[in-house]
């Protein structure tokens, strides 16, 4: 018999069901401390993958735990509903190509198209996540798209308005060319991906004397249109470089940093005819690469376009020490046009195409590095360096490898580009939000100043807003005329403002109010929507739960997203920390290392994998993994095979003997019986370590030990017991150890209850007293009773164990079976605790097969085995064989113990007599009313025993 892991499991599921045993949890811990967790919200627009049951078995755990600890701990679900994800799944069923197209088709249509859309796979979450295990109340999941949870965040914004925290800005920012909108630092942060560029180092001849050129590099030629500038360090050293001309054999001369001619005319001929400081290049003027912008007579601060100006972020590290400037695809060139009142030349517009400005490159498009091709160069850069190199402008190009963002949504490569955007000034309270961060534990440590640290420290101010459709939105109005904003916090206010009742906010509705200023002008809402993690970042107070959480948890990436924002959100708003316990998980891959992935069907299918192994070994396996470290897993399917084996196969064994022997007697945990005492002592010093695993969120080191403890309780304790076990009748030493084994299940049933809560349940139901809780979960946690740990004890019994590996080894060098008794068993004299312990040698005879045990100072290695056989050891050798056959054959035909069976053997010639000689012995041990012993024929080679059940 074996324990099913799909069948039992789901038994349990019905059972839990059927009696609201999770609700019961609740109920009984209402009036208790409440322990807060918030969920992070994943989106229902893909199926549940590796990573989100690796969230919620951590989710499940804890909260199981702390229940037990007789905390009240509310559970709820919540659901990811806005944003780039929902939006691009619309967007590719639709086959729109961009943003006209949506505009085109009515912002209403398209956000209807999102409701529509978000809830595909919710039926395959309401079925996984329950299955799993996990208790947590999906019925009254919060949404984020619903009008409380969307109107907290209007509260939000108003408040953080008040506090002077919300402005706009004109930035260089990253923008996606193809989702058309900005992107916060964190979004930014983590797409970077290797591709190559083409960079190009290119002339600018002076206005003033045409055979000299400054050279300046650049990664991105698409922007050199935008150029309206070249900037140098003041106190950089230059030089002017004499050289021939490769064609006509001229001489020309360029003007670089010093520091950087060698590199850049490497292997050509050349000489310095002059340097000079920076300084002194400054308000030199140079011929524009392309005149359509130097020749418009409307562009604002044209006269200071097109000249030489020094700036303190120039430096010699790469490239020529002359920077080429476009104010609009840069911060600190933004900055440089800011302070020199430099022309601003937006070439790009934001889909990512060049406008009309540029003539014949005008349409050009700068998008298409395709996902799969980060080798492929940027046909807008092509075109650009082909032109520079007709007007005999380029002095050279090549590859460029580098690290470069990208959308973290659809992959497009990101433009840094300036528009307008609205901002949540983080810089502002940066000191408060470490101070708080210094409240928060993390699992692992190293999280606290490392990745969360680092990222607290660098932070930037955050650009809430967004250029797109499907989002909550800026509550902003402002007037057409007169400039006037206001700032609605609820839906009331607007209402009162503009006359207009709405219960919904989303943009299709809420762009619609527009009402009248007092000057005579019209309020209108600023077009954009908020991001969306403005949306998670707002969990704590969107959901109406105390500030701030107990515990909450998710996979490391969240450290610069939601961990972040909520910090940010709840640090600007109520001035603490969002949470005070977090884990940070790593990733789940595929079992070769890779990244997961669909389209290679590189892992197995999790469902499947849940009914095969059972839920509870997929928990296990990842609850003791590292990946709770923060560090990745490779998948494997071996790994939770092994777990099913190890913990529930072995764990299902023991019960199982128990379930044979069981005869009601109640558990208790006062046998003396050394192997009694020895495993209280183990269980209790277990409850310990299993309590500070979940104490301090590490759930590796609250499920591992469970896996040890397995593997002595059966290879030790029970292997060691059966035989008190067996004995019938009045057996004071078997009692108690039934007594100690329904015990120690009952209280390991409850230290497996968060982790394996299935086979827990099915343990927790085998052994429990009639007038307990129904089920283990409704159990308390179970205090460590430090009487019973004994370390003299326990430290005696790792001697015993010690010798007896040795010895066993010993025998199976020697290939003599362990049935065969020996004389003595010497063991190396090293004062041993263990050394004139009666009961404690006594073990150490019965699992070796000795006679006796003598300590000895003289023998040369640890311990060694008398191998001379008496006549009296052969025969007792061949009598235990006998006997051990005879069980084997009970087993094989499923016999209980209470079974009599009648015995028939053919034996040759000496084991016949043995057998005969020891009949009475054999029908005691066989459980026998009658055995038949005859002589072996001579066809036949080895002894027969058969069995027949009376
Ligand atoms: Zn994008
Ligand atoms: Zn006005």
């Amino acid at each position: 018999m074996a324990y099913n892991y799909s069948e039992e499991e789901n038994k349990i599921l019905k059972f839990w069901a059927e009696n609201k045993i999770f609700e019961k949890s609740l109920e009984k811990t209402k009036d208790k401390k409440p322990f807060v967790f918030y969920d992070g919200p994943p989106f229902a627009t893909g199926t549940p993958h590796y990573g989100h049951l690796l969230q919620s078995v951590i989710k499940d755990a804890i909260p199981r735990y702390k229940t037990m600890q007789g905390f009240y701990v509310e559970r709820q679900w919540g659901w990811d509903c806005h944003g780039l994800p929902i939006e691009n799944i619309v967007e590719k069923n639709l086959g729109t190509k961009s943003k006209k197209d949506i505009v085109a088709m009515g912002v209403k249509k398209f956000n209807d198209l999102c409701r529509a859309q978000i809830f595909t796979f919710i039926h395959e979450w309401e079925t996984i996540i329950p299955r799993f295990g996990r208790w947590v109340d999906m019925e009254h999941s919060y949404r984020t798209m619903d009008f409380e949870y969307m109107q907290s965040e209007w509260w939000a914004f108003k408040e953080l308005y008040k506090k002077g925290l919300i402005y706009e800005d004109y930035r260089s920012m990253h923008i996606c060319p193809r989702c058309e909108t900005t992107l916060s630092q964190g979004e930014v942060a983590e797409g970077y991906k290797d591709v190559k560029d083409l960079s190009a180092t290119v002339e600018f001849k002076l206005v003033d004397n045409p055979n000299t050129s400054f050279l300046a590099w650049t990664t991105t030629p698409w922007t050199l249109p935008g150029n309206v500038a070249l900037a140098v360090g003041e106190n950089i050293k230059y030089a002017t470089i004499e050289k021939k001309d490769g064609g006509a054999g001229s001489l020309v001369r360029f003007i670089l940093a010093e520091d950087r001619a060698e590199e850049i005319f490497t292997g050509q001929e050349y000489k310095i005819v002059e340097t000079r400081k920076g300084s002194d290049l400054v308000g030199l003027r140079y011929e524009p690469l392309f005149d359509n912008y130097s020749r418009d007579e409307k562009l604002k601060n044209r006269e200071n376009g097109w000249k030489v100006y020094s700036a303190d972020f120039v430096n010699t590290e790469d490239g020529t020490g002359i920077v080429h400037i476009a104010p609009a695809f840069g911060a600190d060139d933004m900055a440089l046009g800011k302070k020199e009142n430099l022309p601003f030349v937006q070439h790009v517009k934001m889909d990512g195409t060049f406008n009309e400005g540029v003539g014949e490159f005008a349409e050009l498009d700068l998008k298409p590095r395709a996902k799969d091709k980060p080798e492929e160069i940027r046909e807008a850069d092509l075109t650009i360096v082909k032109y520079l190199e007709q007007k005999g402008l380029l002095f050279s190009s090549e590859k460029y490898a580098h690290s470069y963002p990208h959308c973290w949504r659809c992959d497009t490569a990101l433009l840094n580009y300036a528009t307008s955007s609205w901002f949540v000034a983080v810089e502002k309270i940066k000191s408060k939000l470490l101070k708080t961060a210094k409240k928060i534990h993390w699992s692992p440590e190293h999280i606290k100043e490392g990745r969360f640290g680092q990222w607290l420290e660098g932070v930037r101010d955050w650009s809430i807003s967004r250029q797109r459709f499907w989002a909550n939105t800026i509550p902003i109005w402002r007037c057409n005329k007169c400039k006037k904003e206001i700032v609605f916090g609820s839906a009331v206010e607007l209402e009162k403002a503009s006359g207009v009742k709405v219960v919904d906010l989303h943009k299709d509705i809420v762009d619609e109010v527009i009402f009248k200023c007092n000057c005579g002008g019209e309020m209108q809402r600023v077009p954009d929507v908020l991001d969306t993690w403005f949306d998670s970042g707002s969990v704590p107070f969107a959901t109406k739960r105390p500030i701030p959480a107990d515990f909450i948890g998710e996979a490391q990436d969240q450290t610069r997203a939601w961990f972040y924002y909520q910090h940010v959100l709840v640090g600007a708003l109520f001035g603490k920390e969002a949470f005070k316990h977090c884990i940070v998980t790593g990733i789940v891959l595929a079992e070769d290392g890779k990244k997961m992935s669909k389209k290679l069907k590189n892992y197995p299918d999790p469902a499947e994998m849940i009914e095969k192994y059972g839920a509870d070994a997929m928990r296990f396996y990842m609850l003791s993994s590292p990946v709770v470290q923060a560090e990745s897993l490779s998948f494997s399917e071996k790994g939770v095979d092994e777990i099913a084996k190890k913990n529930i196969g072995r764990l299902y064994n023991v019960l199982a003997f128990y379930q044979l022997y069981q005869d009601g007697t109640p558990a208790g945990d006062t046998s003396k019986n050394i192997l009694d005492a020895w495993i209280l002592s183990r269980l209790n010093r277990l409850v310990g370590s299993i309590t500070n695993g979940y104490e301090n969120y590490r759930v590796d080191l609250a499920t591992r030990p469970l896996t040890d403890f397995i593997d002595e309780l059966s290879v030790w304790y029970l292997r060691r017991s059966r035989e008190r076990f067996k004995e019938d009748g009045e057996n004071k030493d078997g009692k108690d150890g039934l007594t100690t084994l329904r015990y120690v299940l009952r209280q390991f049933s409850v230290l497996m209850a968060p982790a394996m809560p299935f086979f827990a349940d099915y343990v927790f139901g085998a052994v429990r007293e009639n007038n307990e809780e129904e089920s283990v979960h409704l159990l308390l946690w179970p205090k460590q009773n430090k009487k019973l740990i004994n370390k003299n004890l326990e430290e005696e019994m790792d001697e015993v164990r010690a010798i007896v590996n040795l010895a066993l080894a010993e025998r199976m060098e020697k290939g003599i079976k362990v049935k065969q008794p020996l004389a003595s068993l010497r063991v190396k004299n090293k004062k041993q605790k263990i050394n004139g312990k009666e009961k404690m040698l006594e073990l150490i005879k019965a699992e070796v097969n000795v006679k006796d045990v003598i300590f000895d100072d003289k023998i040369e290695s640890e311990v060694e085995l008398d191998t001379t056989l008496t006549e009296e050891l052969e025969e007792e050798g061949i009598i235990r064989e006998i006997i051990r056959q005879v069980q084997a054959e009970r087993k094989e035909q499923n016999l209980v113990p209470q079974d009599r069976i009648f015995v028939e053997m053919s034996l040759a010639g000496k084991e016949k007599s043995i057998a005969e000689k020891n009949k009475e012995l054999l029908l005691k041990e066989f459980r026998a009313d009658e055995i038949s012993i005859n002589e072996q024929s001579p066809e036949e080679k080895k002894r027969l025993i058969k069995i027949r059940r009376i």
